[in-house]
């Protein structure tokens, strides 16, 4: 593994139903552009909006969201955004075609054991040049073509009934 971080160091998180942004964050109040950390002076964005404190949940639809405190600034918690949202294929650091990342141990502990999955996410996040800003439809295509490279290239070829690794169409995700 070299000198990669481990998943709990970066807080590797896997909600693949998610682009982890605001809209889908325990702590902004629903149907707003609050977030409770930054309290109502701070707006973020919920559709392109993510910080270092994204916990998953959708507050809209289950009622459970943070209580406004206002406790940090923007600076403090690495907010960015980008219009498609985030996730491993979104990264820099994520190997195409791989699972797997420049930065952070796949086989460490944590979720998806044994790989960085593509709709995974974590805190050490930076936006690759060509796949921040493609579509998801775009994007799982590229993903898909690059899996079937690399099975090629093993003399291995999925048999119709397994499942493929990305889905060829972003439906089944979000
Ligand atoms: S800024 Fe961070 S903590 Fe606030 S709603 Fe967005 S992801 Fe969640
Ligand atoms: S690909 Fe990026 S977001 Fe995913 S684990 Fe690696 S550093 Fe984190």
């Amino acid at each position: 593994m070299g000198d990669k971080v481990k998943k709990e160091a970066v807080l590797y998180a896997f909600n693949p139903e998610t682009q982890y942004t605001c809209g889908q964050c325990f702590n902004r109040k629903p149907k707003t552009s609050v977030c409770s950390l930054f309290g109502p002076n701070d707006p973020i964005s919920p559709k392109s909006g993510s910080c270092g404190f994204y916990v998953h949940e959708d507050g809209e639809k289950s009622g459970i969201f943070a209580p406004i405190v206002g406790v940090i600034g923007k600076l403090q918690s690495g907010y960015a955004e980008n219009e498609n949202g985030f996730s491993c294929k979104r990264c820099e650091y994520f190997l195409v075609g791989e699972n797997d990342c420049m930065k952070v141990d796949k086989d460490s502990p944590g979720l998806t054991p044994g790989e960085i999955h593509p709709n995974a996410c974590c805190n050490n996040w930076e936006a690759d040049s060509k796949r921040a800003k493609m579509s998801t439809p775009a994007l799982l295509e590229l993903l898909s073509k690059a899996k079937g490279s690399e099975e090629k290239s093993l003399g291995y070829t999925r048999p119709k009934s397994e499942k493929p690794a990305y889905p060829s169409s972003g439906k089944d995700l979000y």
